[in-house]
């Protein structure tokens, strides 16, 4: 998925095209570029990114040519970073240009990837992930806050975002545009920020290159990626917060039994349809016997910023009574807050930004009940 070597030359795009027409299809007897599968060819510099366009079926196969199609790329003199993934076509009638997590299951699922048994994570002790039935609850909010809650508690701390259909951990900790350093052996570093250790596929790619992970492949690359980071720089981690994808298909279920994972935390707005959707996450959990640290209810009541009144806007508790429902621990209450948000987009997250904030002491308060948790 993403390779590096180092040394550095002067290339064109019209070398790399004559040097993948060199890679053959292993049943069409045709080179990938004439069959037009390799798309969005990129150079930057010394990184090249493209996407090999495939069908489903062929995913086993393909894989090896696009391992080898990286590896004739990575022997020019000047390339020193290949990024490539399969993809292949949406279902017809999906016009949507936004990835689909809907999209990416069972037909697309990766063939070529086999799920093995729980894989640790190398240079880490705990593995939390953070999970939500769906979209724009503040799941990634709520894993970097949460990550550096668990941090101020005196864990060594990093997060790990997987979300590949809106990687946004970069944005939430000011990283945006870093990239990644390479290292002997094929390691890579991860980005550190707020003391924090991070590792994110936005990382990796150009910003609008992203949805060509809406491809079956996404899977390949994740799994390069919790090979490949080395977490344990800057010593061993004491615990990784994993930012999952939104939902609970198939391929968050297949992260999920990738990692080995000592619990994951539900993320829920107090809305009914967030609340179902949660309970749909705690279900998946239970059939693939992950433990349920718990349940945190985000965006639970609006305090005024200027009167101090409080306000229940989407109605209040409901993740409370679903934990107690589903005897599972309730972790506690984010408020609906300005500064939650602004601090986000600022790339300053309100635990770093305002420490003894209310809403910092929040996610302070929940880091606690999960460090209990975990020794
Ligand atoms: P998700 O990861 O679930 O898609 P995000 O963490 O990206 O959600 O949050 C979606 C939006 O909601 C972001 O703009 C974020 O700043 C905002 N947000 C999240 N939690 C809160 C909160 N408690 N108060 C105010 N805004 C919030």
């Amino acid at each position: 998925m993403f390779n590096i070597k180092k040394n550095k030359n002067k290339i064109d795009e019209k070398t790399l095209l004559e040097t993948l027409r060199k890679i053959s299809h292993p049943v069409k007897e045709q080179d990938i570029v004439s069959l037009e599968m390799v798309q969005g060819l990129k150079l930057d510099g010394d990184h090249v990114t493209f996407a090999l366009e495939i069908i489903p079926a062929e995913a086993n196969e393909m894989e090896a040519v696009r391992r080898r199609a990286d590896e004739a790329l990575l022997a020019l003199d000047g390339i020193n970073r290949v990024t490539s993934v399969l993809t292949a076509e949406r279902p017809a009638g999906n016009t949507q240009s936004a990835p689909q997590p809907k999209a990416a299951h069972k037909s697309s699922m990766p063939h070529g990837v086999t799920h093995g048994p729980a894989k640790k994570i190398a240079g880490v002790k705990h593995v939390i992930a953070v999970a939500s039935g769906k979209g724009g609850v503040g799941k990634s909010t709520t894993s970097v806050n949460l990550a550096l809650a668990l941090q101020a508690t005196g864990l060594k701390t990093g997060v790990f975002d997987i979300d590949i259909y809106g990687p946004s951990i970069p944005r939430l900790l000011g990283t945006e545009g870093t990239r990644p350093e390479s290292l002997d052996g094929g390691k890579i570093t991860p980005v550190f920020s707020h003391g924090l250790a991070s590792m994110s596929i936005g990382y990796l790619l150009e910003k609008d290159t992203a949805t060509i992970w809406r491809g079956p492949m996404v899977m390949g690359a994740i799994q390069q990626m919790l090979r490949d980071v080395k977490w344990d720089l800057e010593g061993e981690l004491d615990v990784l917060v994993v930012d999952l994808p939104p939902g609970t298909g198939d391929a968050q279920l297949t992260l999920v039994q990738t990692v080995d994972l000592d619990g994951a935390v539900i993320v829920s707005t107090p809305q009914d349809i967030a609340l179902i959707d949660a309970r749909k996450g705690l279900d998946m959990f239970a059939k693939t016997n992950t433990k349920v640290l718990g349940l945190i209810e985000n965006m639970s009541y609006f305090l005024c910023p200027s009167c101090g009144e409080r306000s229940d806007i989407f109605g209040h508790g409901g993740a409370r009574e679903t934990a107690a429902e589903k005897n599972i621990p309730f972790l506690g209450e984010i408020p609906l807050h300005m500064d939650i948000r602004e601090s986000s987009d600022a790339g300053t997250p309100i635990v770093s930004k305002t420490p003894d904030s209310p809403h910092a002491q929040a996610y302070l308060e929940i880091a606690r009940k999960i460090r209990e948790q975990l020794s």
